[in-house]
């Protein structure tokens, strides 16, 4: 069996039924008689709910369209296996030679898989509120300013859908000036429409 400490150690909870880890940690290519595909199953279930909750309570001004989006992007492959590596979680997986061979440690879906099974595992073995306590955990550690960077993004994209529909242009964004210290730069951003300055404003982010 794989010394699993330092993995616990990183996702701050403790396995009691180390058989459940390693079935969580178990891809379908290691010849064995179980693998994480079942609770890679519940995991997604699991996620669902944990970051459907943290959102609703979070952001009580926003639709549920919006909660959706902000949702779609913290529950998601690309932002699973962000966590999977920073977690070193490849190291840990159980898996062929040939799948091992086929970069399979750093494969985003075969990471992402096994996360979702890790906190299925927790779920079952200790309940929702420390699934939730991890989950969470992991989340706020990896994405701190998740939801300024994607609302952000999302007015940006939704700017140009108005502006294309109501004006058959695109925005232009100017930057006018930077300033202050690397560590703390400002950003002024001009807005145009057709040429013309339209808004501007200064933020510690060009987006
Ligand atoms: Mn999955």
């Amino acid at each position: 069996m794989k010394d699993f400490a330092e993995l616990e150690r990183k996702l701050g909870y403790e396995f009691k039924h180390k058989m459940l880890l390693s079935e969580a940690l178990t891809h379908k290519s290691a010849k064995k008689p179980y693998n994480n595909e079942r609770l890679e199953f519940l995991g997604d279930a699991v996620f669902d709910l944990i970051v459907g909750e943290f959102l609703f309570f979070k952001f009580q001004k926003h639709s549920e369209g919006e909660l959706s989006k902000l949702r779609a992007a913290l529950v998601s492959e690309k932002s699973f296996a962000q966590i999977a590596l920073n977690l070193e979680l490849g190291k840990y997986l159980f898996m062929s030679n040939a799948e091992e061979n086929n970069d399979g440690r750093t494969k985003a879906s075969i990471l992402s898989d096994a996360l979702e099974a890790l906190i299925a595992a927790i779920y079952l073995e200790a309940g929702f509120e420390v699934a939730k306590r991890t989950a969470l955990f992991l989340l706020e550690t990896n994405f701190p300013h998740i939801d300024a960077i994607h609302l952000i993004k999302d007015y940006k994209t939704k700017l140009q859908e108005f502006t294309q529909s109501a004006m058959a242009q695109a925005p232009e964004y100017e930057t006018l000036r930077a300033f202050g210290p690397d560590h703390k730069k400002q950003f002024e951003i001009a807005l145009k429409l057709d040429g013309k300055e339209f808004a501007r404003a200064t933020a510690g982010s060009k987006k």
